[in-house]
This record gives C-alpha cells, structure tokens and sequence, in this order.
C-alpha cells in the first residue's frame, strides 16, 4: 500500500513538473494568449506558416465576438456557418445549465433519455419527406458518413444474404455511389471520398474509394447527366448532394427545378438520396430546409452545425421508412454496427430542443425574411455598381459574389487581405478564395447587417483602389 501511494506521489508529481514544462512558464515576460496559442495550438484548415496570428476571443453576445483587446466584429459567417440566434443565447445556455445538473453523458446503446427522444419526435414531422427514425453522432462529416453506410448497407442487408422476399434471391448488392462535381460533405475518410476530388483531399487521393461524379444540373447539361444515370443506375446504391447550395466548393447554386428532374430520375432507379443539410438546414435558404423547395423528396437527411443552435456539436442522419425496413431484422448481421461515444449527447440534444423554441417563434422566422430582404436590397445595388464582382447570387439570408482578381480557386490570397480589412472595420468575413460570402445569424439587426453590406462594399472599392494604382 505504501508502495502504491509512492507510485502515486511519483505520478503526481510527475505530472506537476510536466505542467511546469507548459510553453507559457518557460518564458519570464507574461505571455498574451495569442502567444501561448501559437506555441502549442494546430487550427483548422489554417497553414502553419505564414497564416495571420488568431484573434483571441474572449466573448461572445447576440452577432457580436469581443476580442481580448476589446474589439468587437459582426460574426457575418455564423462562426463557420453553425450560430443561428446569436452567441452565448441566454435562453439556450439556461436550458443546458439545467441539462448539466440532471444528466450531461449517458451510453446510448441499451439506454436512452429524454432530450433524445423529445428532439427526434421534435424533428421528425419537421422534415422534407416521411421519415421514421433518427440517428444520432457528431457532428457534419459524421452525420454523412453514417448516411453513407446506412445507404451500402440498406443495399447489402437486402442482397448479399437473399432471404429478402422482395429482393428477389442472393444478388452482388450495390456499391456504386453517386455524387455532384464540387460537392463538399465532411473531412473524414468517407465523407472525403464523396467530397469532389480538391486540394481537401489531394495528399490521400489513393485512399478513397471511387465514386461517379457528375455535375450540377443546369438546362443545357440535365439530358446528358440523365444519360448517364439511366446507363448505370441500376449498380448506384446512392446519390449524395447538397440541395440547391454548395457550401465549401464555393457557395455555387443550382436551381430546384432541375435538382428536382435529376431526383425524378435517380428515384425512378431505385438510388437512395442522401440529402446533405448540414449547412442548409434550420432556414439557412429562407425555407426550413433547402429540400422543400422540390417535390421530390430524400431517404435519408444529414444534419449538424445550426441543429444545436450552433451551441455543441451534434449530427443527425434521418432516414425514411424504406431504409429502416431494411435493418428490421432477426438476422445479427444486418445490425447497423455504427456508434460514437457521445451519440445523442443530452447537454447537445437539450441544446438543439432549445434552438428550435427559437426557431419557431413567429419573431425568427420575420427575422430570417427581413435579412433575405435587406440582402436583396444590398445585391440590387451591387448589381448596378461598376465594382469589380461576378455571378451575383442569393438565396435566403446568404449572398455570394467572385472578386474578379487572382484565380477562382480556394487558394486565392485574396480572401486573406479581404478578411483583414473587414476585421479592422468591425465585420468578420471568411471568403472561400475569391468567393465572398455572408451567412449572418437569424438575430442580426438591419442596422448590422446594412454595417456588413457597407463593409463589404468599402472593402470592394479598396480593392478597386490597389487595382488600379
Ligand atoms: N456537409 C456539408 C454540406 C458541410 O458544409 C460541412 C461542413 N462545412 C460538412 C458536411 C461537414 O461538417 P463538419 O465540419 O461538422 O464535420
């Protein structure tokens, strides 16, 4: 025993003289958070080189983040596109201080809870289509891996064992996978091999698993893409997009109608439609989900990012009656063997439960009008402006334009400097490249948001300035 405690006190003090070895006690002058970040922090999608210093955020209230030096910045992107009523929302963060105190972690397999099953039975009926259950994970790439392999498996749990009477005996299931040019669903392995081929996924290129690409449909290129699918249609398992909106491959848009044909065509073969609502969904397009602009309807849905309110992470894959059917089953096998640690988090579910109260207030819902509004306004005026913009777009509170300098590529240095002088005029923005784009929070006033349209367009006639000089 006294051996153990020995041990014990070595650990722990082991552990103490690892905390002295902390970057920030190796210096005598006080280090600002800035410096200790960068001496220990590897961020996302950000160069470890040359990349401007992070910006320590100390605060965060309604569309405003406070910096450490008391600045402040319109969040106009919704913080990567997840924030929908506004940061540290009283009345969300109440509801999982509560949460906190009755239940925070519990095992999902074999157990379950209340804030789960209230936000599934809460979403369901809210859905673009008929679906009869929700799986729960992550976050965006989770939520779309799991649709994924919810839509191979549907295929294999049919086939592979013929003891579907309406599968017609042991068939090769299928394993084909559908997707669009440019699409963009998650970082993980699957959700990269889905994801168009990019500078995301070109150092693992050799890893992912092959899938058929096709374009966006327009009017001039619908037959073809129809073509193709009725050549291989019958070997697709799966067709995976994000309706009406491209999110990281460029805030691109395509129109309803011609998703809408395309869908009449993937249906009529039996492909499972994954529709990926991780960024659209929650009001994003200005409908609830982008979905409800067509009349054909997915099998299955991936949602995260404003589900939660923006709050914690938590990823939905809903799947329709069809798919669900398939897993019903005395036969072990056909399990969905699928799970993470904190599926159906109940700190992340109560916050989703909350978002929604939110959401559906009739005051959200003008909100979401007025900023597609005040966003027509501003594109109007831009449209007749000789700044130097293309491909003008909108679609309900989010607008996006290409800067007409450098490539269209991610790359783009531009969206640095575009960035840096918004900061400094109080408006943080993230191009993507060349694309500009604003995705604001439902809670921005029109006052905030005609700041964010003059600083964007300030920051278009500085750039016409350094052109031209
Ligand atoms: N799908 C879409 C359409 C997305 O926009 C994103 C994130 N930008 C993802 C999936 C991945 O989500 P996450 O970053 O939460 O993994």
């Amino acid at each position: 025993m006294r051996e153990k405690r020995g041990i014990l006190a070595r650990q722990q003090s082991a552990i103490k003289k690892s905390d002295l070895r902390h970057p920030a006690s190796l210096t005598f002058a006080p280090m600002n958070l800035q410096e200790r970040d960068i001496a220990v922090i590897w961020h996302p999608f950000t160069p470890l080189k040359q990349a401007p210093a992070p910006i320590p955020i100390v605060q965060g209230k309604g569309v405003f983040l406070t910096d450490e030096d008391g600045n402040q910045y319109i969040d106009a992107i919704s913080s990567w596109w997840v924030n929908l009523h506004g940061h540290a929302h009283p009345y969300i963060a109440e509801k999982i201080y509560e949460q906190a105190k009755i239940l925070e972690q519990v095992i999902f397999a074999g157990f379950t809870h209340r804030p789960a099953i209230e936000l599934a039975e809460r979403l369901l009926p809210k859905l673009p289509g008929r679906f009869s259950k929700i799986f729960y994970s992550d976050n965006g790439s989770t939520a779309t891996e799991v649709a994924i392999k919810m839509a191979l498996q549907y295929w294999w749990n049919r086939e592979a064992f013929g003891d579907e009477p309406s599968a017609g005996g042991q068939q090769q299931p299928r394993k084909k996978i559908l997707a669009f040019n440019n699409s963009y669903h998650g970082d993980t392995f699957g959700a990269m091999s889905i994801s168009d081929r990019s500078i995301f996924t070109l150092a693992f290129q050799d890893k992912l698993f092959e899938v058929i690409f096709i374009d966006t449909p327009a009017t001039e290129n619908l037959d073809t893409l129809k073509t193709i699918i009725d050549k291989e249609g019958d070997e697709i398992a799966a067709f995976i997009y994000e309706p009406l909106l491209q999110g990281a491959g460029g805030m691109k848009m395509y129109e309803a109608g011609l998703l809408d044909e395309l869908l009449h065509t993937v249906k009529k073969h039996g492909i499972i439609c994954i529709a990926d609502e991780v960024m659209t969904g929650f009001g994003r397009t200005g409908k609830l989900f982008a979905s409800a602009y067509c009349r054909e309807q997915p099998d299955i849905i991936c949602l995260s990012k404003g589900l939660t309110g923006g709050t914690m992470a938590l990823g939905v894959t809903a799947a329709a009656p069809r798919i669900v059917d398939a897993f019903v089953t005395d036969n072990r096998l056909k399990t969905f063997f699928h799970g993470h640690s904190f599926t159906a988090n109940p700190l992340a579910c109560t916050a989703a439960l909350a978002s929604l109260d939110l959401l559906e207030k009739e005051s959200c819902l003008q909100n979401i009008q007025n900023i597609a509004a005040t966003n027509t306004t501003f594109t109007d005026r831009l449209k007749k402006s000789s700044l130097p913009i293309r491909n003008l777009r909108q679609l309900g509170t989010i607008i996006a334009f290409e800067i007409e300098q450098g490539k269209d590529e991610y790359l783009n240095n531009i969206a640095t400097t575009i960035t840096q002088m918004a900061l400094k005029e109080g408006v943080y923005i993230r191009p993507l490249g060349n694309t500009v784009y604003i995705m604001p929070p439902y809670c921005i006033t029109t006052e905030e948001l005609q700041k964010t349209h003059a600083v964007i367009t300030q920051v278009l006639v500085n750039l016409q300035t350094m052109a031209t000089q």
